[in-house]
């Protein structure tokens, strides 16, 4: 696309950084990166003693490309530290007068949950980086947004809560009410904007529609719907386009990026009948995409696992924390919004391993295994995700009770005790249910027990006219 043909009327947080061209923000990236090796290996004893046992220095990068002779790290690697060094680690290289924020990430056994830290700096990027977003896809100030995902020690409430506001937005958390009144809320308010999951907006389509509420009349204001955490279909994003009158978008972040690292701008995420591109946030973050078996790059068009190098978080740096996440790299693009950046494909964002986030919290199955065979008296058990035909988003656990004598009253109780139980580790209510002994498959090797069937469900969902 021809530079000078792009809009004027393009909206920008960070118009300096947002609009670089990418051989300058490469340059930056190679600074800062330099940067952050030199302070962790100064003032961090995890980061010198990994590098040590690696024999690298931060003097041994010369150029971009020098990252990959510096080790990864990984999830259980944080976990460790801050398990020997509580409750931050020995990843942190600034006092504790500057950490004025901490989160924290789901699932409470089995995984293991990371504790992270941040500094004022590492909070204004996080919050910049998703009011980005609010700028790019016209959203201005004043206007209203209703923040749908909870609100607590974990990054994406937050980080959407305090980006609307810096952006000079008025948000709107929604989460602590049911989803008939967050329906009223976002009427009585006449939002501007939505953000959610996936699951979540079908539900909220079908309850709209079940109360014969047309979406497009009941939210005249509407800019914008912004989804993240799950992968949806083309079609069902251009039927919720349909339904709602508006451009359906998506962000990416994650909590060791501590940002929104990759958006949607105005154009959204099916631009022309096809997945669009994010726009990625390079000027805060080094994120390699590596390919699983090799550990080396991925060409243009396949996929791979972003690695994460951050530059933004000077109390707890990560570098090359590999992030399990599966993406799809895209040619950089010049995009008619006046963005030049790197970009990956939209909507496709999946795992490597088994984690499934479930009501836009992580979920491993490992933590559900440790709760299920906690309890002597159950053989085996699968799970299921999917999305009933009134949009709700449902978890179901069903179990074999081994072959005793066990009478009703006992089998309801531990199934009580399940259910309470996987909710205190996963802080995801599941529905938990008995099936005839022998029903369920057996694993010989690895278990998979868990099956994620959302993507077609949300297209199987009635969103029924009254
Ligand atoms: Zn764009």
């Amino acid at each position: 696309m021809d530079r000078k043909k792009v809009s004027r009327a393009n909206h920008y947080f960070l118009k300096k950084l947002e609009t670089m061209p990418i051989d300058e923000v490469r340059k930056l990236q190679f600074e800062k990166t330099k940067e952050t090796l030199e302070r962790a290996y100064s003032k961090s004893e995890f980061y010198r003693e990994i590098f040590d046992r690696a024999k690298v220095k931060p003097e041994d990068f010369k150029k971009l490309e020098d990252i990959a002779r510096f080790p990864f790290i990984d999830k259980q690697g944080l976990v460790r530290d801050q398990e020997a060094n509580p409750p931050f680690g020995r990843r942190v290289c600034g006092p504790p007068s500057k950490i004025h924020r901490v989160n924290v990430t789901s699932g409470t056994s089995g995984m293991g949950q990371e504790v992270h830290c941040h500094d004022e700096k590492a909070i204004w990027a996080a919050n910049a980086s998703t009011a980005s977003h609010f700028a790019a896809i016209g959203l201005n100030k004043g206007d209203v947004s209703a923040v749908l995902y909870p609100l607590g020690t974990m990054t994406g409430g937050m980080l959407s809560y305090e980006g609307l506001r810096i952006f000079g937005a008025t948000p709107l958390p929604l989460a602590v009410f049911n989803t008939n009144q967050r329906i009223d809320m976002m009427r009585r308010f006449n939002v501007h904007h939505i953000l959610t999951t996936p699951a979540h907006l079908a539900r909220i389509t079908n309850i709209c529609m079940e109360r014969g509420l047309d979406p497009r009349k009941g939210f005249p204001r509407l800019k914008g719907i912004t989804l993240s955490t799950e992968p949806f279909s083309v079609s069902w994003a251009l039927q919720m386009e349909e339904i709602w009158g508006t451009v359906i978008h998506d962000i990416y972040g994650s909590t060791q990026l501590n940002l929104n690292y990759a958006i949607t701008c105005k154009y959204g995420v099916v631009p022309d009948g096809h997945f669009g591109y994010y726009h990625l946030a390079d000027y805060f973050a080094l994120v390699e995409v590596l390919d699983k078996e090799t550990d080396k790059p991925v060409k243009y068009g396949d996929w791979g696992e972003p690695v994460v190098t951050t530059f933004s978080r000077e109390a707890m740096p990560l570098i090359r924390f590999r992030s399990n996440d599966r993406v799809r790299l895209l040619p950089p693009i010049l995009c008619g919004c006046g963005r030049e950046s790197a970009a990956w494909e939209v909507g496709t964002v999946s795992r490597y391993d088994d984690m499934i986030k479930i009501k836009a919290t992580n979920v491993w199955p490992q933590t559900v295994d440790e709760a299920v065979f906690s309890f002597g008296e159950i053989e085996e058990y699968n799970g299921r995700v999917f999305i009933a035909e009134n949009g709700l988003e449902v978890a179901k656990v069903s179990v074999e009770f081994k072959k005793m004598a066990l009478d009703d009253k006992t089998k309801a109780t531990i199934l009580k005790r399940l259910g309470d139980k996987i909710k205190e580790v996963t802080q995801v209510t599941m529905r938990v249910e008995e099936v005839p002994h022998g029903t369920l498959p057996r694993f010989e090797y690895k278990a998979r027990r868990w099956t994620d069937e959302r993507v077609e469900g949300l297209e199987r969902v009635k969103y029924v006219e009254k």
